[in-house]
């Protein structure tokens, strides 16, 4: 019978999209004989455990130290909940909160370890995993020793597939921790200023990315966004080097987006990007590199030059235009 426990996260104060898509992948794996445990550390904890209705167990964390993200409470809790479990299978997001357990609970646990995993499934000897390598560019297929942990990349997973209500056994992991010795505590939360345009509204974007070249090559870029009525957009390394405001920015760490059109200019498609706007309608990726992975998520893509595209797309979009 096989085992997996599931790190569930919370995004704002539901249970984050990936959260689902693990426990999707946490069921197709252990199969109906199997079992699924999840973890959820939270202010109010047991609140969500109807929507975890698809795990047989919840393991749970509730109070003060439980309320904002602290990785040290976190991975205590994940090695507490994994000693009582005696998984085959951990599964964690590959998120900001997963990257931060997923070493320190696979080391802790004894496990191995597959981090950007975008596919996993049994077999008689054990369990294959595909996971991305250099940003996309490569990927492997692994056979896995168990127990395993695989840190799994949003959006690799359907979310429809963990969504389920119902109500696991709870166990309320207090009586087993000792936080008493916190080397960590949240002091403040910043959140972006507002006052921008909101990307995530918008029908369609113009994203550029690192191939732009630079922050006087952009006004091309936004003359294209405003010949098609849309916003512009940029991926991290473009809000990096400052040519877009940080409100501008697709993917992980930034925005995510589902415009009913994604035009992109010189972005290369690593998987952070992706997990921003992979739910756009219509992609289109201008890219000279044929091996780019944002070509596997494209409806329609090129390999020409955008700096040769760019005025001749503008030029007939003003012809053609109304
Ligand atoms: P590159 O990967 O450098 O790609 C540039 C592309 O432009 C290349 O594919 C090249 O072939 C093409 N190109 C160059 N010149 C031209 C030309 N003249 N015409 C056509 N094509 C051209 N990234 C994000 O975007 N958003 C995030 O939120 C984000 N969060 C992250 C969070 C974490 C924890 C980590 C580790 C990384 C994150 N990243 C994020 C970074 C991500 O891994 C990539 O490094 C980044 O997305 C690459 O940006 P890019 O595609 O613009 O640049």
């Amino acid at each position: 019978m096989t085992k997996v426990l599931v790190h569930i996260e919370l995004e704002g104060d539901d249970v984050a999209a990936v959260s689902y898509q693990l426990l999707g992948l946490a069921r197709k794996l252990s199969g109906q004989d199997g079992k699924v445990d999840a973890l959820l550390v939270a202010a109010e904890a047991q609140d969500h455990l109807p929507a975890l209705g698809i795990a047989n167990r919840a393991f749970t964390l509730s109070g003060e130290s439980a309320a904002a993200y602290l990785p040290e409470v976190h991975l205590k809790a994940l090695v507490e909940a994994a000693r009582q479990s005696q998984p085959d299978i951990v599964l964690t997001a590959y998120s900001s909160a997963g990257l931060d357990l997923a070493a320190a609970a696979a080391a802790a646990g004894d496990f191995s370890l597959v981090a950007y995993c975008e596919e996993a499934e049994r077999d008689e000897n054990g369990l294959i995993v595909t996971s991305q390598l250099y940003g996309g560019r490569l990927v492997a297929r692994s056979r896995v020793v168990l127990p395993a942990l695989l840190s799994v990349i949003p959006g690799a997973f359907d979310e429809a597939a963990g969504r389920m209500s119902g109500a696991p056994e709870a166990v309320d992991l207090a009586h087993h921790l000792d936080l008493s010795q916190q080397r960590m505590r949240l002091v403040e939360v910043t959140a972006p200023e507002g006052g921008d345009v909101d990307i995530t509204k918008a029908e369609a974007l113009v994203c550029i990315g690192r191939g732009i070249g630079g922050k006087d090559n952009i006004e091309e870029a936004e003359e294209l966004a405003e010949l098609l009525g849309a916003e512009i957009a940029g991926s991290r390394p473009v809000i990096d080097s400052g040519w877009l405001p940080k409100t501008r920015q697709v993917g992980k760490s930034g925005m995510k987006v589902a415009p009913r059109l994604y035009f992109c200019l010189g972005v290369s498609g690593a998987p952070e990007h992706l997990e921003g706007m992979r739910d756009a309608g219509f992609i289109v990726a201008v890219n000279k590199d044929p091996a780019a992975p944002i070509f596997e998520v494209a409806h329609l893509g090129t390999t020409c030059d955008l700096f040769d595209l760019l005025p001749a797309l503008a030029d007939r979009l003003r012809q053609t235009a109304p």
